[in-house]
């Protein structure tokens, strides 16, 4: 799960690590007189959506007076930002954080990801922080400093320095980014995060080390001990079909492909999506319906998948080991009965009490394309699918 910019400084603070004052606003005047209680002379607005690259896409913007803060929040709460992290419609701007604005320095970054590799938190950090660290991970990858971290002891104080001295944070600045690193740290473990960010981590006028720009990610596995984390979810940045298969014990991950996929387990979803993949279509969802596919999930698996205009074919594909084929197929008679099914299905079923699947499904008088092997499956409904295209 993903949250805002300024839920992560939310967050943040409560540990201690210096970010700018500011407060999010939803309407224009509330923006301004979040910028009056601010106080000062300059003001940054940014625009709270769930991806980065606002700043190069329009979405942070430095403002002088109170007016300028109103005029600029005027322009972005309602409408798109499309940043080089989202599709080409980007995302609906619903409110924007307003801040005071610093004399930059110096840009650092700082990260924390899980490893999967080492299998552990790893810090990173680069001293060309800023909105070009992907460039720079790219191109000059020397310049991105990895530590890992032992899980039994903790980021250690030692690897604070020394990350600190590699990314040139000395001399009176080390305390203070030694300090922030294991705030940062502490933060990031209590949470149960995945991904954290604080890009740029900025040395602005009077010394002072500041998070500018945070993000975080957290283990959706482990929210049910973190309800305050929960709270902060933005359903209007999910995908509204993934939070109904939700609800609906279902697993789906929207893609952008046009072959619908209804498969039970997710290692066979996995591999049905290579088999599309690898006969020249493209998968339009990931949908795992699990182990116990009943005629419910079945019906509402095929209403989520449908429901994407994109979709201009089903591939049904079950393995059937605890499971029965004939369970399976009732259920999916059941399911589209009461449906328009307005784009050809084809239907693989392989396991336990096959011969009575394809029974029912044959006198149900359903119109299918059976498939025995998921290869051949694969192949038929990319075909299908290319035939009524041209
Ligand atoms: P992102 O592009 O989505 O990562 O958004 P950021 O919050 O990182 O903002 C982009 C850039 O705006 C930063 O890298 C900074 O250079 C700049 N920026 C953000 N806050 C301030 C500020 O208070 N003062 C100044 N001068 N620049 C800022
Ligand atoms: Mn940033």
């Amino acid at each position: 799960m993903n949250i805002h910019e300024y839920q992560t400084k939310e967050l943040l603070k409560n540990y201690d690590v210096t970010v700018p004052a500011g407060r999010v606003a939803h309407t224009i005047s509330h923006a301004g007189s979040v910028a009056e209680d601010i106080g000062g002379s300059r003001w940054v607005v940014k625009a709270q959506i769930h991806a980065g690259g606002r700043g190069k896409g329009g979405g942070i913007k430095l403002a002088d007076s109170i007016e300028e803060v109103q005029k600029l929040s005027d322009q972005m709460i309602g409408s798109r930002l499309v940043t080089h992290q989202t599709d080409n419609t980007g995302h609906l701007v619903q409110r924007v954080l307003v801040e005071q604005a610093f004399n930059i320095e110096k840009e650092f970054y700082l990260g924390l990801i899980i490893n999967r590799s080492s299998q552990r938190i790893t810090l990173i950090a680069s001293s060309s922080g800023g909105m070009d660290i992907e460039e720079v991970a790219r191109e000059t990858p020397e310049k991105v400093i990895k530590e890992i971290v032992d899980p039994a002891v903790g980021l250690h104080e030692f690897q604070c320095r020394k990350v600190c001295a590699r990314i040139g944070l000395v001399d009176k600045h080390m305390q203070a980014g030694v300090k922030l690193m294991k705030r940062f740290y502490r933060c990031f473990r209590d949470k149960d995060a995945l991904l954290a960010e604080i890009n740029p981590l900025a040395l602005v006028e009077g010394d002072r080390l500041v998070a500018l720009d945070a993000k975080m990610t957290f283990d959706d596995n482990a929210l049910f001990r973190h309800p305050d984390i929960t709270d902060l979810r933005d359903f209007d940045e999910e995908d509204s079909k993934e939070i109904e298969a939700s609800g609906h014990g279902l697993n789906y991950i929207a893609l952008d492909g046009n072959v619908g996929c209804i498969v039970n387990g997710a290692g066979l979803a996995m591999a049905t999506m290579d088999s599309i993949a690898l006969h020249g279509g493209r998968p339009a969802n990931f949908l795992d319906v699990g182990g116990g596919a009943s005629p419910e999930k079945i019906a509402n698996a095929f209403r989520i998948v449908l429901e994407d205009p994109s979709v201009k074919g089903i591939l049904l594909n079950i393995f059937a080991g605890i499971n029965r084929c004939d369970w399976i197929a009732n259920g999916i008679v059941q399911a589209i009965r009461d449906q328009e099914i307005r784009v050809p299905v084809v239907v693989r079923l392989a396991g336990t009490n096959v011969e009575q699947g394809w029974v029912i499904l044959e006198e149900s008088g359903l119109e299918y394309i059976k498939a025995t092997k998921l290869d051949t499956a694969a192949k038929k409904i990319i075909e299908v699918i290319n035939e009524k295209e041209q």
